[in-house]
């Protein structure tokens, strides 16, 4: 998860379908003895899937938008208009076709429906593929005005988690780190659903990463995105959310912290009082936990000196950047100066302007030297919340995902959601 500040959707302040009752002592158990990543021996929590509350979630699988798309249905699946139950096509499978709009119609091979949004519903789940990766559940193409596609995954949320806890956490982290993991996703799930017509979140860091049943890489080699570790993961966890004051909250989460999180409500605006920098040296063995790059000078001054001219200041050729000092765990701000100016710019916004995913965080000190920009930094990602590197060395030291999940949000409360 790595979401900009200005990512605005709606929260949904409860789970409204749904019925919160405490965590019964069978789950408190399970999640309160640590493993330190074997595999559980204890037998898995009688859920059955009436147990759970198990909502549909909307991916958003490329927030770029498609001009074109790959497609493909491993069986049989039939095409209808999202929400409606007359069917315009079925067939028994589908080879690898490309999906195209010409601004009025959707077109797939031969046929075209003269419609703004089309949905394939598979007999099977899984069995559509989507470009490289196959996905549970169906897909919904909307047209969109400019003549790109919106590709979105509709699926259970418990399924949508079975991959999203691996895609977000490496299957050799400690199982209580992916427990915490899974619980967290599915808090930040739901608090996000609703916030959009057509989608709930990307299945990016902009939301959290979703690689969806299957991938191929670009050798054509299968990929797992889901397995019987993260399914198992799901049942343990399943329906256990995080609450704040009796609420869902936006429980954000990063990568790296670098040593200490950061204060959730300097950056971002629906941050709650759960989301307080706390120290966190459990994620030191992270390769990012520090680190350096070095960026050509007259770029990075040509992206800065374009942030601030929308702004309406004006910035010529770098000459230093100073963090200037804050309250400990607040997002650093930073002074960039010319030599004859110094203007002020908040570490998140330094690392938005830079290419993407080559800042690794906000957190960092800077010299300008020899024609190049110097990063000394710590951490990657946000730095607000959980830290999935700190849950991986909390795992290891014993604690359970519960005590993870309290070290990094403050005051909350863990509990199971239930169809009422
Ligand atoms: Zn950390």
């Amino acid at each position: 998860m790595d979401a900009s500040p200005n990512y605005s959707r709606r929260r949904m302040l409860a789970a409204a379908a749904a019925t919160v009752v405490p965590l019964s002592g069978a789950a408190w158990a399970l999640l309160s003895s640590s493993s330190n990543g074997q595999p559980s021996t204890r037998s898995e929590p009688a859920l059955t899937p009436t147990d759970t509350w198990n909502p549909i979630i909307r991916v958003n699988l490329n927030p770029d938008l498609f001009q074109e798309l790959r497609i493909a249905v491993d069986g049989p699946f039939r095409i209808s208009a999202p929400g409606s139950p007359r069917v315009l096509a079925q067939e028994q499978r589908l080879v690898e076709s490309l999906v195209t709009t010409d601004g009025q119609n959707i077109r797939l091979r031969d046929a075209s429906f003269a419609i703004s949004q089309i949905e394939i519903i598979p007999i099977r789940s899984p069995s559509i593929w989507i470009g490289d990766s196959l996905y549970r559940g169906s897909i919904r193409i909307f047209r969109q005005p400019d003549r790109r596609l919106l590709v979105v995954n509709v699926l259970p949320l418990e399924e949508y988690l079975a991959s999203v806890i691996n895609s977000e956490m490496p299957a050799a982290f400690p199982r209580a780190a992916r427990q915490a993991q899974a619980i967290v996703a599915r808090t930040y799930a739901l608090s996000v659903m609703k916030g959009h017509p057509q989608f709930d979140l990307f299945s990016t860091s902009r939301s959290q990463k979703y690689l969806g049943n299957q991938y191929r890489d670009s050798s054509g080699r299968r990929l797992a995105g889901e397995t019987d570790g993260s399914r198992e993961i799901v049942r343990e966890t399943s329906g256990m959310v995080c609450t704040w004051r009796g609420r869902i909250f936006s429980s954000w989460f990063s990568a790296v912290c670098g040593g200490r999180t950061t204060n959730g409500a300097s950056v971002f605006t629906d941050s709650v009082g759960a989301l307080k920098s706390v120290e966190c040296d459990w994620c030191r063995d992270a390769e990012l936990y520090r680190w350096n790059r070095s960026f050509d000078l007259q770029d990075v001054s040509r992206r800065l000196a374009e942030h601030f001219a929308s702004e309406g200041s004006q910035l010529g050729t770098l000459r230093s950047i100073t963090e200037i000092p804050g309250p400990p765990g607040d997002l650093p701000y930073y002074s960039v100066s010319d030599g004859a100016k110094a203007l002020r710019i908040a570490g998140s916004t330094f690392r938005r302007l830079m290419p993407y995913g080559e800042l690794y965080s906000p957190r960092f000190a800077a010299t300008v030297a020899g024609g190049e920009v110097r990063f000394a930094g710590r951490g990657s990602g946000h730095g607000v919340g959980l830290c999935q590197w700190g849950a991986s060395g909390l795992g290891n030291a014993g604690r359970s995902a519960l005590e993870i999940l309290r070290y990094y949000y403050d005051g909350i409360e863990t509990v199971r959601l239930r169809p009422s």
